[in-house]
């Protein structure tokens, strides 16, 4: 039943394997375990599915082995724990000499008889699983439905079984609290006194019922009323006035622009003021340079101070030192044990829930390093504290280290070779910052000598055009084509409203090749990641244009619902694609870092989820508030107390 069982040394060691009849080779599997789970510090729950196998697995961290089984997912095969435990306690126990006398040399030259050990347990296993026969069904004998005569289920007009009427009371009393327990009470001593007056007394006890429910409602009534802030006559009558801005125009046809039939022209709309100082934000940097986010660490020199000095404990309260002040026990060279770490990882579990990481992501992270570490010999130098917390660091790292890197200046120039322009399409619901992120992307590739086509994909929001015709005169007064050899370097491609997107995206494409700009940025509207039509539609823009790159938009200003967005979206463009292999999302903006403080989360949910990476960071609202994910900086945002 099993297709293979391996042990293997962290180090990459095949110490023994048994390999079932028909299994494929455990090689495949164990490797996408090995880059998918065990690297990428997803260790939380003992399983991975890959293709048609459930690989379940355990670490001994003493000894620095893993123990994997692979068998077919269609199967339940609820020995398996038992298996992979007993075989675990069996091999250490057999090869432990060999492993601590010999280290890492013994594991070479190491000869692991283990097959009959195997097979016995592997018997065992299969024979405790049978042991435990399947619970029959109760007889109708058995059950409390025949004990039931006929008699007892007839009801009789007027004389109520008593259980019902008890049970009625008690499913009042539950559905409206204290006010319907009042009411059966009134109920029963009406009940009471009224017991000798025939037919008067059931129109009494009506009556009384009626006026209960009256009261009920009126009281529920009143404190709705309450509960709403009472509107003030006059706004009433008036209802709701359009606000007149002070600089606004109340002619809608003066404001609006969507008629424009140039491309990119500035003067389908008046010329505003701007300051460009103020667009451009910090004006010391270095131009065209995507800086990582800064950060600073303020409890690394306390970590030093406790591992220096074991003895004493640590009295400098804040940091995550001051977090965990009282568990920081010392160990030794001791292994470290579950209950070692519990407390430990409650509280960084806690920590974490604090600073916006998902609750579920928090326990399998937590859980992740607790398989990790535990069995682990620790230093003579080292607390719980600091090896649980170093260990989650270094998870947190992994986590925001992108499996695949995405390269766009490198994918631009690739591009540029090939005499084709390098399209990037964004989408994301409304607000979280699309079009402004888009608008410092095109800023930034601008300063780094390439030119943008920007397609008004947003044929939905009103406004949606005009804001991408600023942002485009803008970049084209800080960038004007006298500075670039007559170059212009950023154009708007609009059609205005109503259009359908996908075409205006790849008319744009077009022109962008004809016209030879290096990069098109695609805005697309912004759509509730529940909203099957319009996810509908940006799949189909995304698989008629085949961009180069689909940027996901979220805001960490919104924690966990960016994680849910970002997750849909990428279910959505899944499920609504016509193609084979649906294009998914390749990377994420996370814009308004900047409004978050330490709240950091959102980042480790977006990418510990999906494995996306985060592309650009949004830190501001100037063109130059642009950053690169700097997975150390977050981490350390995250670990500050
Ligand atoms: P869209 O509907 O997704 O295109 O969102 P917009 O680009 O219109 O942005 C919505 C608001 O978020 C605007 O007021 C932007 O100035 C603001 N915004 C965008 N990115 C950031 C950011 O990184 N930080 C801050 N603080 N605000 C931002």
């Amino acid at each position: 039943m099993l297709d293979f069982f391996t042990i293997f040394s962290k180090g990459g060691l095949v110490l023994w394997c048994f390999q079932g009849v028909r299994g494929p080779a455990a090689t495949a599997p164990v490797n996408a375990l090995i880059r998918s789970v065990l690297l990428q510090e997803r260790g939380g729950n003992n399983s991975f599915t890959h293709e048609a196998l459930t690989l379940k697995y355990k670490l001994d961290n003493q000894f620095e082995l893993v123990f994997v089984v692979g068998f077919q997912k269609i199967l339940t095969l609820t020995y398996v724990d038992k298996l992979i435990d007993d075989v675990h306690k069996e091999f250490r126990d057999k090869y432990r000499n060999e492993f601590q006398q010999k280290g890492a040399l013994g594991l070479l030259n190491g000869t692991f008889d283990f097959k009959d050990d195997f097979m016995r347990l592997l018997r065992d296993a299969e024979e405790s699983s049978k042991v435990r026969a399947p619970t029959v069904m109760k007889t109708f004998e058995q059950s409390l439905k025949s004990q039931k005569t006929v008699k007892c289920m007839i009801e009789t007009r007027g004389e109520k079984p008593k259980e019902k009427v008890k049970n009625k009371k008690n499913k009042g009393s539950k559905k409206d609290g204290t006010e319907a327990v009042a009411v059966p009470n009134k109920a029963s001593a009406a009940d009471k006194q009224l017991s000798a007056a025939g037919d008067k007394e059931e129109l009494t006890k009506d009556e009384i019922l009626q006026k209960n429910r009256e009261e009920f409602f009126r009281r529920h009534m009143k404190a709705g009323e309450k509960s709403r802030s009472p509107k003030p006559d006059a706004q009433k009558e008036k209802g709701k006035k359009p606000r007149v801005w002070d600089l606004g125009n109340s002619n809608a046809k003066v404001l609006d622009y969507s008629n424009s039939a140039t491309n990119g022209s500035t003067e389908a709309c008046p010329v505003e003021e701007f300051d460009p100082d103020m667009a451009l934000g910090d004006k010391n940097r270095e131009p065209g340079r995507l800086y990582d986010l800064e950060y600073e660490s303020d409890d690394e020199a306390e970590e030093e101070k406790v591992v220096q000095n074991p003895s004493k404990p640590s009295v400098k309260k804040g940091g995550l030192g001051g977090m965990f002040g009282m568990l920081k026990g010392l160990v030794g060279s001791k292994s470290l044990t579950r209950d070692d770490m519990d407390p430990v990882l409650e509280k960084m579990k806690d920590h974490l829930i604090a600073k916006n990481v998902a609750a579920e992501i928090a326990v399998q992270l937590c859980e992740s390093v607790a398989k990790k570490l535990e069995g682990k010999v620790m230093g003579t130098f080292t607390t719980v504290t600091s090896t649980v917390k170093q260990a989650l660091q270094e998870a947190l790292v992994q986590i925001l280290q992108p499996q695949r890197r995405v390269d766009v200046l490198r994918d631009v120039m690739d591009a540029q070779r090939h005499r084709r322009p390098y399209v990037v399409t964004f989408c994301g619901v409304n607000g979280v910052g699309k079009s402004t992120n888009l608008a410092k992307i095109s800023f930034w590739l601008i300063e780094n000598g390439f030119s943008v086509l920007i397609a008004a994909c947003d044929t939905f929001r009103a406004g949606a055009v005009e804001q991408l015709r600023t942002h485009t005169r803008r970049l084209n007064a800080l960038h004007p084509p006298e500075s670039h050899g007559g170059r212009t370097m950023v154009q708007l491609y609009e059609k205005g409203y109503g259009k359908d997107a996908a075409g205006i995206a790849m008319e744009a494409i077009s022109y962008a090749r004809n016209q030879g700009f290096d990069v098109v940025l695609v805005d697309t509207a912004g759509r509730m990641q529940d909203n099957a039509p319009l996810m509908t539609a940006l799949a189909k823009l995304i698989a008629v244009n085949a961009p180069d790159l689909v940027l996901f938009v979220g805001e960490a200003l919104v924690g966990n619902e960016a994680v849910d967005q970002l997750v849909k979206f990428n279910k959505a463009l899944a499920d609504h694609s016509m193609a084979q292999t649906p294009r998914l999302i390749d990377g994420i903006v996370l814009t308004k870092f900047d409004t978050i403080d330490d709240k950091v989360g959102a980042a480790i949910s977006m990418t510990y989820i999906t494995s996306k990476p985060i592309v650009f960071v949004g830190t501001g609202q100037t063109y130059c508030d642009l950053r690169s994910l700097n997975a150390k900086a977050v981490v350390a945002a995250l670990m500050k107390a």
